[in-house]
């Protein structure tokens, strides 16, 4: 290049020569862009590796942490437990439907406390609350009534906000706890919303999902203290209608429990059906039990969904919505755990 633009210059060909330079010093400038590009990229690659060790140890310092917290909240969750006694009454108001809204229906009830409701000043008055005097007489409303739970959750609780009350209660099933939650209102009340949800599930999704949760720290911990354990939860579905029992997982012959991502077995081996009717029996110690009653187990959140969706798709009422015949139908959802010692066999059943 150089002799070509010595011979260039000698020809007098300046104009040329001048172009050539400038092309070699674009190309010269172009490598050294390119080459301080490259050290840039290997400095932003060793800066992300850097960055990359340092989550990694914050992970694994967050992950203890959070044990710790879990454990923390656990042992805080008992005492509330304890506390909060065997019985709770809770109540949860619903949000006006849309209907209710469009024909400007006033809301039914108001907060009056954490704990708290009444009525409304005009539902006060519409509803027949009526006082007896001493001699049976009919005397005039009270001021309006209020009823005292043990919680009242208004109308714009969310379902979180719902099961943070119900979950210490939730927890004590791994360490063989017999828990009973009830759902009880009148048709369109919100029992299945509570229950079940729209789109994020309700109370039985969340419940199941801090099970599986809870129960694989309690493994991890039990495992460190050289007392391995292994947990497995199951799920039974009972519809009760008309004082007859109906299994809603029994139809699914096992195997197509196992597709819908149970196990194929009963986690109660020794639970035999009696002439293939179901009873209700109740043992010496007062607990209750429905013998042959399929439990399906399942070890994620989304397989228990699906045995749900499965199962109360076959109840007798389904989808009928607001007709009174669905008040003579009952869906008993069971999650089962049992914590199994993997030395000695002991088990510890709750659910
Ligand atoms: P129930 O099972 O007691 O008969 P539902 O759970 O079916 O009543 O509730 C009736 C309607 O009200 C449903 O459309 C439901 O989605 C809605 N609903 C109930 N509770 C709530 C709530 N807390 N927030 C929003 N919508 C609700
Ligand atoms: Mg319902």
């Amino acid at each position: 290049l150089r002799q070509h633009t010595e011979r260039a210059l000698e020809e007098g060909g300046r104009d040329v020569a001048e172009a050539l330079r400038a092309s070699v010093d674009a190309a010269y400038s172009d490598k050294q862009r390119q080459l301080m590009e490259r050290l840039q990229r290997d400095a932003e690659r060793q800066e992300l590796q850097k960055q990359i060790n340092e989550l990694l140890d914050f992970q694994a310092s967050f992950q203890s942490e959070r044990r710790a917290l879990l454990r923390a909240r656990r042992e805080a969750m008992n005492k509330l437990q304890e506390a909060q006694g065997a019985i709770r009454v809770l109540c949860r108001c619903r949000p006006l439907s849309a209907t209710e809204r469009a024909a400007s229906e006033p809301s039914a009830v108001q907060m009056l406390a954490h704990n708290t409701i009444g009525l409304t000043q005009g539902f006060a008055e519409r509803t027949a609350v009526n006082a007896f005097g001493p001699n049976g007489a009919k005397e005039a409303p009270q001021v309006p009534p209020e009823f005292t739970f043990d919680c009242v959750l208004g109308s714009d609780a969310t379902q979180d906000e719902l099961f943070e009350e119900i979950s210490p209660a939730i927890s004590s099933v791994l360490r063989g706890q017999f828990v009973c939650v009830m759902a009880y209102g009148q048709t369109g009340a919100g029992k299945t919303f509570t229950m079940y949800g729209d789109g994020s599930g309700g109370l039985v999704r969340r419940a199941a999902a801090a099970l599986l949760a809870e129960a694989e720290m309690a493994a991890a911990e039990y495992a460190e203290r050289g007392t391995p354990v292994q947990f497995e939860l199951g799920v039974s579905l009972l519809e009760i209608y008309n004082d007859r029992l109906r299994d809603l997982l029994a139809q699914d012959s096992l195997n197509e429990a196992a597709s819908l991502g149970g196990t194929s077995a009963s986690i109660y081996a020794d639970s035999v059906r009696q002439n293939g009717n179901l009873d209700v029996r109740v043992a010496a110690d007062g607990s209750v039990s429905v013998p042959g009653l399929v439990v399906a187990s399942f070890s994620d959140a989304g397989a228990m969904s699906r045995l749900i969706e499965a199962g109360t798709a076959r109840r007798i009422t389904h989808g009928t919505g607001c007709n009174a015949a669905s008040s003579r139908s009952h869906l008993v959802l069971t999650v089962h755990s049992v914590m199994r010692d993997k030395k000695s066999g002991i088990e510890v059943r709750g659910r």
